[in-house]
């Protein structure tokens, strides 16, 4: 069976280093908020180009805890309203209505799948604050027009960049790109930990030090309480993980594009719907290679019984998830097609060239 991924063997090209940090943290006797994370800190806001990177424990938090700092310092207040892709993992949503804010759910362009900025405008209101765009599947979503809407509405950017780290728009890295921005390093992410990670990159201090403060109980100051926090911090062990992996990380993009190169030159069926190569290859750093089938389902059926094992994301849109009653009645009819048709296929730095021709052949025989 071809794994849809396998994240033994991606952790296994650097189980010595590893294997040598995690002995290092555990001798070291210091398991919180010490010398890995701080280094952690300093290597993320250097590879994104920002001036601070705060980690926190997860993606999830990371957006939590943005809003929350912009709530905290008044730029946001309940019932505000932040437009967010109807197309995106739950959590992007989940960020928003946790803190009593409201999501405005922009349909996707179906040829990137990621939000139509052209559809931003118009719904807009006065109480619209912020744009939380999400590169879904590693594609950079970035433009001057959206740059212009921002500034026009006074509203702000905030990246949901958990699929897209490293991926680059006109020089500078998702994660940059806006005021703030969220990373998840869930093991299965393009950078990813051996357990839970995330932290927030920006360039503004203030929001950095309310983020870190809000992360840390509400406290700058050991037993001091300014505001009322949780506890969200990313601990040593994943920090020293993640100071090791994210040396390869350019070259692990590297190899997915290779990956995604390969299929979309070599599937050759009418069938599959292929996405969609950015212009400038570094726009894309293919956290999933996403296809659409009309037949989606008895092509992922197809597929297993071949050997090989693929996934959905995602198979409901957040839309019409349980969890969220109120919005079940809305009609996004693009997102809904997408979440009917979409299948992604096994992509990572491990995967053989004989496993990605068995695929292609696979798929090609469909
Ligand atoms: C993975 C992911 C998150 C959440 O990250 P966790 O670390 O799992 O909490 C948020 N947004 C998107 C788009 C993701 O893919």
């Amino acid at each position: 069976m071809i794994k849809f991924l396998d994240l033994k063997a991606i952790n296994g090209q650097y189980q010595s280093e590893i294997e040598e940090q995690l002995l290092k943290v555990f001798r070291s006797g210091w398991y919180i908020l010490g010398d890995e994370l701080r280094s952690f800190q300093n290597n993320l806001s250097a590879f994104t180009g920002v001036k601070h990177a705060v980690g926190v424990a997860n993606g999830l938090d990371a957006l939590r805890l943005i809003f929350k700092a912009y709530i905290q310092s008044g730029v946001m207040q309940e019932a505000d309203e932040v437009i967010v892709p109807a197309n995106t993992f739950i959590a992007s949503v989940l960020a928003i209505s946790d803190n009593r804010l409201t999501p405005v759910f922009v349909e996707p362009d179906i040829e990137t799948y990621n939000i139509d900025i052209s559809k931003i405008e118009e719904k807009i209101s006065s109480r619209t604050k912020a744009i939380l765009l999400v590169h879904l599947y590693g594609r950079v979503v970035f433009s001057d027009e959206l740059t212009a809407l921002a500034k026009k509405y006074n509203l702000k950017i905030i990246e949901d960049n958990a699929q897209a780290i490293g991926a680059v728009w006109q020089g500078t890295k998702t994660g940059a790109l806006g005021d703030v921005a969220a990373f998840s390093f869930y093991p299965g992410k393009n950078l990813g930990a051996l357990g839970d990670a995330g932290a927030i990159t920006t360039h503004d201090e203030q929001l950095a030090s309310r983020v870190q403060a809000i992360a840390n109980y509400g406290s700058s100051e050991k037993y001091i309480h300014d505001v009322m926090g949780v506890n969200s911090r990313l601990d040593e062990i994943q920090a020293a993980v993640l100071n090791v992996k994210m040396k390869y990380l350019d070259s692990e993009n590297d190899k997915r594009r290779i990956v995604a190169g390969f299929y979309i030159n070599e599937i050759r069926n009418k069938k599959i719907i292929l996405p969609q190569m950015p212009q400038n290859m570094d726009e894309h750093v293919w956290h999933l290679f996403v296809v659409r089938c009309e037949h989606r389902n008895d092509l992922q059926a197809y597929l297993e019984k071949n050997g090989i094992q693929t996934l959905i994301h995602y198979p409901v849109p957040p839309h019409l998830q349980k969890a969220y009653p109120g919005y079940n009645h809305l009609q996004l009819g693009i997102t809904e097609k997408i979440h009917r048709e979409v299948l992604s296929l096994p992509i990572s730095s491990v995967l053989k060239i004989e496993e990605m021709q068995k695929i292609v052949d696979v798929i090609n025989t469909y």
